[in-house]
C-alpha cells in the first residue's frame, strides 16, 4: 500500500517523501481515503499509530483543492486597503477552513509542527496554533493572517470565539484529537460549544483511544453516519494464548505459587517478567538453587552476556528466562509455552509486549499472571486495554487467604468481550490510554472553561509527555 494509492496529491505525497514516510500505516490506509470522501470519521487506534496525518493529509488535500479565489482577502490586505481608503481599519474575524481541538498545549504544537511538515510544498495554507500562556498581541498577529488552519486547544479558543476573534461560518472539517482526553480534562461543555458555532454541513473527524462511554455519546451527538475505525492493538493476534490470572495474599505466596506452575507439565519454556533487574537476578538465582535451569536477561547485563543468554534460551539449555519488559521486547522463541508476570507491567501496552513471547509461530501458549490483591484495578486497566477478560484461576493447595477478588471477571454489567459500545454509564470514566493515571482528577484542579493544562505534575502520569520513550508505528 502506497501514499498514492490513498489518493493524495503528489505535492502531499512528495512532502511525505521528504519527511521519510515510505508506506501509509493501518489507521491512515483505513481514514484518508474515507476522509477525501468527505466521510465523517470515528477512529480509535493505539498511541503512535499516525493519528495526525490520518486526519491531516485528507484535509490538507481537500484545502489544496479549494480555489484560492474564494479564499479571499486576507484580513491583513483588508485593513490596508481601508488604511488606503483612509478609513479606520476595522478587525476582521479570522475565518479558518479547519479546526482541530486538542487536549494540551504540547499536543497543539506536535499538530501544527506535523502539518507545516505535510504541506511545505502547499505554499497557500498555513496553520497556526492558538494556546493558553501565548501572549495576545502574537495571537492576534496569527489570526490576522486568516489561516486556513487553526489548531487550538479549548478554553482558549472560546475566549477568541466570545470577542468575535474567530468566526466559524467557513469551516469545513472539525477534528477532535485525542476526545476522550480531552472530556477527562472537563471540557465538554467547551466542546459542545464550540461544536455548535460551526457550520451544520461541516466534515467531523473524532479521535480517541477508547469509542466508549461518554466519548462515544458525544462522537455520535456531533456526527452524522461517521466511518467507525478502529485498528485494533497486537492484542487482538494473541487469541491462540490462554490467559488467567492468579492472586496471591504476599511474596512468599507468588513464590511458592510460581514454583509450582513452573513445573506444570505442559511447559516447555518459560519468561517470567519482573519489574526490576535486581528482581530478575534474585529470582534466577532463587529458581537455579530450587532445581530450574534459569537465567536472568536485563538492561544492566553486557551485550555479550545477553546473546550469550539468548542462545542458550534458543538451544533450550535455559529453560526460564527472568527478564524485564526492555530486555525481553522481541524475543522470537517458538518453544516458549508460558509467559509469567511476576510483577504486572506498568502500561497494558507492555502487558500485550510481554505475553506475544508464547504462542508463536501458530503454537499456542500460556499468559499466567501473578497479582497481588491491591492490584485488581490494574487487571481491570488490561483488560479494557486489550478488550479481554482475563479469569482467575485458584491452584488447589495455593489457594489466597483473600477471596474477595476471585469472582471479578464474572461481576455484573461489567465489560464483556466485543462489546464496544456504551459499556461504561454516563458519567461512569471509560479506560481511556495506556498509562495514564486511571479515574485519576485533573491534577491542577481546573475544570469547566480554562485553559488546558498548567500546572505541574501533570507530565508525570502523562505517557505522551513522559520521558518513557514514544512507542513509533512499527514497534511490535
Ligand atoms: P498518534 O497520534 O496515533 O499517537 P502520531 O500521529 O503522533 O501518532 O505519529 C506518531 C509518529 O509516527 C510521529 O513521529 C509521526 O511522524 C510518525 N508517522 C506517522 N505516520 C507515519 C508513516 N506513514 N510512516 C512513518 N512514520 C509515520
Ligand atoms: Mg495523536
Amino acid at each position: 500500500m502506497t501514499f498514492e494509492a490513498l489518493g493524495l496529491n503528489t505535492s502531499i505525497i512528495k512532502a511525505l517523501t521528504d519527511a521519510g514516510y515510505t508506506a501509509p500505516t493501518p489507521v491512515q490506509q483505513q481514514a484518508v481515503p474515507a476522509a477525501i470522501a468527505g466521510k465523517d470519521l470515528l477512529v480509535s487506534s493505539q498511541t503512535g499509530s499516525g493519528k495526525t496525518a490520518a486526519f491531516m493529509l485528507p484535509s490538507l488535500h481537500r484545502l489544496a483543492a479549494i480555489e484560492p479565489a474564494a479564499a479571499g482577502k486576507t484580513p491583513n490586505q483588508e485593513m490596508q486597503s481601508a488604511r488606503a481608503r483612509n478609513e479606520r481599519p476595522r478587525f476582521k474575524a479570522a475565518q479558518p477552513k479547519m479546526l482541530v481541538l486538542t487536549p494540551t498545549r504540547e499536543l497543539a504544537l506536535q499538530v501544527t509542527t506535523n502539518t507545516d511538515k505535510y504541506s511545505v510544498n502547499l505554499r497557500r495554507i498555513k496553520a497556526v496554533s492558538i494556546l493558553g500562556g501565548m501572549p495576545y498581541p502574537k495571537q492576534m498577529q496569527l489570526l490576522a493572517k486568516n489561516p486556513e488552519i487553526l489548531v487550538a486547544t479549548p478554553g482558549r479558543l472560546i475566549d477568541h470565539m466570545e470577542s468575535g476573534k474567530i468566526d466559524f461560518s467557513q469551516l469545513e472539517i472539525l477534528v477532535l484529537d485525542e476526545a476522550d482526553r480531552m472530556l477527562d480534562m472537563g471540557f465538554i461543555d467547551d466542546i459542545e460549544k464550540i461544536v455548535a458555532a460551526t457550520p451544520d454541513n461541516r466534515q467531523t473527524m473524532l479521535f480517541s483511544a477508547t469509542l466508549d462511554g461518554v466519548v462515544g455519546n458525544m462522537a455520535r451527538r456531533i456526527t452524522k453516519d461517521p466511518q467507525v475505525i478502529q485498528i485494533m492493538s497486537a492484542a487482538n493476534k494473541h487469541e491462540n494464548i490462554t490467559q488467567r490470572v492468579h492472586f496471591v495474599d504476599d511474596l512468599s505466596h507468588k513464590n511458592r505459587l510460581l514454583d509450582h506452575l513452573l513445573r506444570d507439565e505442559s511447559l516447555d519454556q518459560a519468561v517470567v517478567f519482573t519489574a526490576t533487574k535486581r528482581d530478575a537476578d534474585t529470582i534466577a538465582d532463587r529458581l537455579n538453587i530450587a532445581g530450574f535451569s534459569a537465567a536472568a536477561l536485563h538492561g544492566d547485563m553486557h551485550q555479550g552476556a545477553r546473546n550469550r543468554t539468548l542462545d542458550s534460551l534458543r538451544r533450550g539449555s535455559v529453560k526460564i528466562l527472568i527478564a524485564t519488559d526492555v530486555a525481553a521486547r522481541g524475543i522470537d522463541v517458538p518453544t516458549i509455552t508460558h509467559v509469567f508476570n511476576y510483577d504486572l507491567p506498568k502500561f497494558p501496552e507492555d502487558y500485550v509486549h510481554r505475553i506475544g513471547r508464547t504462542g508463536r509461530a501458530g503454537r499456542n501458549g500460556h499468559a499466567i499472571s501473578l497479582v497481588n490483591h491491591a492490584e485488581g484495578m490494574n487487571v481491570k486497566r488490561i483488560e479494557r486495554f486489550t478488550k479481554q477478560l482475563i479469569p482467575v484461576n485458584v491452584v488447589e493447595g495455593y489457594e489466597p487467604k483473600k477471596t474477595g477478588s476471585a469472582p471479578r471477571s464474572s461481576r455484573p454489567g461489567g465489560w464483556k468481550p466485543g462489546d464496544n459500545r456504551g459499556g461504561a454509564k454516563p458519567g461512569q470514566r471509560s479506560f481511556s490510554k495506556p498509562g495514564s493515571s486511571s479515574g485519576a482528577p485533573r491534577r491542577d484542579g481546573v475544570s469547566g472553561s480554562n485553559e488546558g493544562y498548567k500546572g505541574p505534575g501533570f507530565k508525570a502520569n502523562n505517557p505522551y509527555n513522559s520521558d518513557r520513550p514514544r512507542r513509533s508505528y512499527g514497534d511490535r
